[in-house]
Parts: structure tokens; sequence; C-alpha cells
């Protein structure tokens, strides 16, 4: 098996662009066991500056809800479609796109998980190779094929959209709700659920 360092990119020029607009290149984080793989868009400031996905204002928001569905944040594996910061925060073109497309397979088809979470509209477009009403459609559970292997993806809003638009956390927190279930974190084999505590 290889080591969990294969699955940092440390070096990569494919996107001229994104190389000018970042400072590092920011890696997936979490177990190569995890049950759960959120996926976002890409890095933005402060992801660009501290190298690591979600700890931006969205990184507290999924964190908070990570913790009241009973995933924490060290369980779960988090990474994102690009892994260098877009200039201004604009969307990955599809060249970029494309050009990191290779490193999330990877990633995905190491993981093998339970389930895969697109947080978001360019990572739910990107996977499942469609358009996507991700407000409509978070929630749903649909079956793709990532490099010819069956994975289960399930549509979630972007957590920074709560931000913008209270009426879409009750969305999130249901989607994450969900992936919680379909990962099984709350089967310890005792018998009690994860709400049990509560
Ligand atoms: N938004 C994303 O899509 N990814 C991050 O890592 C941070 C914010």
């Amino acid at each position: 098996m290889e080591s969990m360092e294969d699955l940092c990119v440390t070096e990569c020029t494919r996107c001229p662009a994104l190389v000018d607009s970042r400072s590092q290149i920011v890696n997936g984080t979490g177990p190569e066991d995890a049950d759960v793989v959120f996926v976002g868009e890409g890095p933005g400031a402060n992801e660009d500056a501290e190298g690591e996905p979600f700890v931006g204002r969205s990184g507290t928001v999924l964190d908070d809800q990570l913790r009241i569905v009973g995933l924490e944040r060290d369980r779960v594996r988090i990474t994102n479609c690009v892994r260098c910061r877009p200039p201004e925060n604009r969307d990955p073109t599809k060249d970029e796109l494309a050009n990191c497309r290779g490193y999330l397979e990877a990633e995905l088809g190491r993981l093998d998980p339970e389930v895969i979470v697109t947080l978001g509209k360019v990572p739910s477009e990107h996977l499942l190779e469609r358009s996507v009403a991700v407000t409509k459609e978070a929630g749903t559970l649909e079956d793709v094929r990532i490099e010819g292997t069956p994975r289960r993806l399930l549509i979630c809003v972007h957590p920074a959209a709560t931000l913008y638009d209270r009426s879409q956390e009750e969305t999130f927190a249901s989607a994450l709700e969900r992936a919680a279930d379909l990962a099984d974190v709350g089967d310890d084999g005792s018998g009690q659920t994860r709400l049990d505590g509560f």
C-alpha cells in the first residue's frame, strides 16, 4: 500500500493562472480510511494561506454541522476539485478542473469511501458530469461511475450558501445528517445511535 503522502501533490504547473495566484498547493486532509469524503470547489484565501481545505468561514460552518451530526472533522476526508486558489476566487475553468481531475480521482480511488458529498454546484457538476440545480437537488443520492468504479454521491449545498441565505441552513443540515447515516457512523456495535447522547 502506498503511503498517504502519495496523495499530496507537491509540484504542479499545469494551470498557469493558478500557479500565479496560489501561494501553495492545498491538498486534501483526513484519514485514509474515512467513510465520507467532502469535495469542495477550490481553496479560498484562508485555505491558500494555511494550506488546508475549508479553514475559513465556510470551514467553521462545515465543522459545526459535522459535530452536530456526529462526524468529527478528523474522521472525514475533505478535499477540493482544484488544489490551487483561483484568482479573485473565480470558479475554476473547465481546463483547470480537467488538469486537477487525476489528483481527485486518485484520492477517491484510494479512500474508496461509502459516500462522496459534493459541496456546491462546481463539484456536483464536475463529478456528475451534468448540470445540477444544487439547492433543489441537495440531499439527493446518486450513483455515479468515477474512473469506472461505481460510487455513491450525495449532492449538498456549499456551506457558504448558509451564510448568504439562512433558508439554506436546513438544507445543509439535512444533507449532512444523511451523509452521517450513509457512513453509518452512529452504529458502534453497542446498539446505541449517535443521537442517544443528545
Ligand atoms: N470553499 C471551497 O470550495 N473549498 C475550500 O477549501 C474553501 C472554501
